[in-house]
C-alpha cells in the first residue's frame, strides 16, 4: 500500500499527485566559471531542463548562482556537501537546496539549514545515497537502510513543522533503488527526485537508467527525474524525456510504432523509419506515427496510430486516424513513398 502523497514547491514549479513528471540535470561546468556554466545551463533550459542544479563548494559558487540564475526561467538548485554554513547561504539564492543530512555535521547543524530554507521559502532534497550510508546500517539490506536513514531525517525535518522536501534514494545497483523507492513509497508520501546514480556513460548508462526509472514511473513511483550519464547533460535531458514517454506519463514529440521488419516485410521498413526520422527531425508534435511492414500487424498498427503506414504486396495503404486516406503503388522509388508520407505527417490534423 502506497502511502498519502506530499506535495513540494521548487519555484514554481509542484512536485506531488496531479503534477507532471518533471525532468532534471545537473551543470558539470566549475559553477564559479560564470560564461561557461550559464551557456550551459542555457542549453539545458533550451533542451527542456525543467530544474537545474549546481555544484556549490564554496561561497564564491553562491556569488555566482545568484548571477546565474536572472538569466535562467526554471528553478536552480544548489547542491551542498559537508558545510551546513554553505546550504543556509544557498536558501538565499536558490529556489531548492540538495543536502545530504548525514554529512552536514549533526543534528543541530541540520536544524539551522531547515530554519534557513524555511524562512526563504526553499525546498531541501534529502539526498540519500548508498555510497555514503551510516555504519549503524551495515546490518541490514542496502534498499532497506537507504530507507530507514532518510525516514530517521524526515523526522528531523517534521520536528520543525518543515514538510517541502523531497526525497532521493540511490544506488548504482537498479535492483537496490527500484526496491528502495518501492519500500519508501509504503512508509511516506514526499514526492521523490529518483534515479539511478553515477549510471555509467553511453548505452550502458542509458539502458541502466531506462531500467530502474521506467520500473519505478510504471508503478506510479517518481515525481521529478534525473538520468545520470557521464555525458553532456544536454543528452541526459533527451534520454529522460524518451523515458517519460515511453511509459505514456507525458510526450515530447512524435511517438514512433515500427515492426522489426521480417521475412513476410513488402517494404524496407529499416530504411523508411531512418528516412522518415531524419526527415522529420524539426517535427515536435506529439502525435503517434507507424511504419509498418506487412498486412499481419500492419493496419492494426497502421490504423491505431494517428498516422501511419502499412505496406502490401502492391500497394502501401496510409492511414490517418484509423482511416485509409491514400493507396500508393508499391512499385515506385522508395524516397518518393517516403517524402509522400512525410508530407502527410507534416500536414496531419
Ligand atoms: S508487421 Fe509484417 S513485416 Fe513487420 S514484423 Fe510483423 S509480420 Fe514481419
Amino acid at each position: 500500500m502506497k502511502a498519502t502523497k506530499k506535495n513540494a514547491k521548487i519555484g514554481e514549479i509542484i512536485l506531488g499527485e496531479g503534477h507532471p513528471v518533471r525532468i532534471q540535470s545537473m551543470c558539470n561546468t566549475v559553477t564559479t566559471d560564470i560564461k561557461s556554466t550559464l551557456a550551459q545551463a542555457k542549453s539545458l533550459e533550451k533542451a527542456g531542463c525543467e530544474i537545474l542544479r549546481f555544484g556549490i563548494p564554496d561561497q564564491e559558487s553562491i556569488k555566482a548562482l545568484s548571477e546565474i540564475r536572472k538569466h535562467l526561467n526554471i528553478p536552480v538548485v544548489a547542491d551542498i556537501h559537508f558545510d551546513y554554513k554553505l546550504a543556509i547561504a544557498s536558501c538565499v539564492v536558490a529556489d531548492k537546496i540538495r543536502v545530504n543530512p548525514g554529512n552536514l555535521g549533526g543534528t543541530d547543524r541540520l536544524k539551522t539549514v531547515i530554519e534557513a530554507a524555511k524562512k526563504h521559502n526553499t525546498c531541501i532534497r534529502i539526498g540519500v545515497n548508498a555510497g555514503s550510508l551510516e555504519k549503524r546500517f551495515n546490518k541490514i539490506p542496502i534498499h532497506e537502510a537507504l530507507v530507514h536513514s532518510a525516514m530517521d531525517y524526515i523526522r528531523v525535518f517534521e520536528e520543525i513543522n518543515f514538510e517541502n522536501i523531497v526525497v532521493s534514494l540511490k544506488s548504482s545497483d537498479v535492483q537496490t533503488s527500484v526496491k528502495a523507492y518501492r519500500l519508501f513509497r509504503e512508509k511516506s508520501g514526499y514526492p521523490l527526485h529518483v534515479g539511478i546514480t553515477e549510471s555509467g556513460s553511453g548505452e550502458e548508462g542509458i539502458i541502466k537508467s531506462a531500467a530502474g526509472i521506467g520500473a519505478l514511473l510504471v508503478d506510479g513511483i517518481g515525481d521529478t527525474i534525473r538520468v545520470s550519464l557521464s555525458d553532456d547533460p544536454v543528452r541526459e535531458i533527451e534520454v529522460a524525456q524518451k523515458i517519460v514517454q515511453a511509459v505514456g506519463l507525458r510526450q515530447f514529440g512524435p511517438e514512433y510504432i515500427s515492426c522489426p521488419t521480417c521475412a513476410r516485410s513488402n517494404i524496407d521498413v529499416i530504411s523508411v523509419c531512418k528516412k522518415t526520422k531524419e526527415s522529420l527531425i524539426d517535427f515536435n508534435r506529439r502525435i503517434s506515427i507507424a511504419v509498418m511492414g506487412c498486412e499481419v500487424n500492419g493496419p492494426g498498427e497502421a490504423a491505431h496510430a494517428d498516422i501511419g503506414l502499412a505496406a502490401g504486396k502492391d500497394r502501401i495503404l496510409i492511414f490517418e486516424k484509423g482511416k485509409i486516406v491514400e493507396r500508393i503503388d508499391n512499385t515506385g522509388p522508395i524516397d518518393q513513398i517516403i517524402e509522400l508520407f512525410v508530407d502527410r505527417v507534416r500536414k496531419f490534423k
